[in-house]
């Protein structure tokens, strides 16, 4: 089968598009739909999966989660309504709210590592993010000293919200070659495989990450950002966010 079309890569604001049905199958012993291609993200990257409605006429099936497994994006669900058959031509429509609060907390995680940088913590080694609604954070290897968390968590706070008022169009694009990717990345997470095309995601200045996740199209587009807490011992600082909505 051939791998799904990924329309959120092309543009995270897409909230409704047109797509044919390939296959109905059962993903893990629950009902699934195939697309020929998709706006749905599947869970992946410290985000989770996007909700919504795929429908035909007066045929309604609720996504209620999204999978990825070998190039094939799984909607799991339910039919509300009718029943959808190989080759149908459907209406795909995202919960944008949910979409947009996925932009922003990825995007935060993204901006949170760049006022780290910004404020001189460069010898914290992001390790991973946790970007759901139920507290975002970003975990690093190194520690900040007891006495200096304070004043460090007010100045993080303050440079990432200067960058969200003075704007940046955030970036994507794919690197072909390691050599790419560590002129465009501040460090190559060991999970990345050789030899594959790999997607760099630029929020401010000229160095990113590789992620494949969706983000917010400008940092204007986050609002506010507030460092809620940094807590740092046993070799760990782990640094949680909110975006003010
Ligand atoms: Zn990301």
């Amino acid at each position: 089968m051939e791998p799904t079309k990924l329309k959120y890569f092309e543009d995270p604001y897409l909230f409704t598009s047109k797509s044919k049905v390939i296959e109905e199958t059962r993903y893990q012993d629950k009902l699934a739909l195939i697309l020929d291609e998709t706006i749905f993200y599947p869970q992946g990257g410290g985000s989770p999966y996007d909700q919504g409605i795929i429908r035909l006429d007066s045929t309604e099936f609720k996504v209620n989660e999204v999978r990825f497994e070998n190039g094939i994006v799984y909607h799991i669900g339910e039919y509300s309504s009718g029943a959808l058959e190989p080759g149908d031509i459907v209406e795909l429509e995202l919960d944008s709210d949910r979409r947009m609060l996925n932009c922003k907390l990825q995007t935060g995680g993204h901006l949170v590592d760049e006022a780290v940088r910004e404020v001189g913590l460069t010898s914290l080694i992001p390790a991973k993010g946790f970007h759901f609604p139920e507290g975002p954070s970003v975990e690093y290897d190194g520690e900040i000293p007891a006495d200096q968390v304070e004043r460090l968590r007010s100045e993080i706070e303050s440079a990432a919200n200067k960058m969200i008022e003075t704007g940046f169009e955030i970036k994507t694009f794919i690197v072909n070659s390691r050599e790419e990717l560590e002129k465009y990345c501040y460090s190559i997470p060991t999970h990345i495989p050789e030899g594959k095309q790999i997607r760099v995601v630029v929020v401010w200045g000229e160095k990113g990450i590789p992620c494949g996740a969706n983000h917010v199209k400008n940092l204007r587009d986050l609002g506010q950002i507030k460092i809620m807490r940094i807590k740092s011992g046993k070799g760990v600082t782990k640094i949680s966010y909110l975006i003010e909505r």
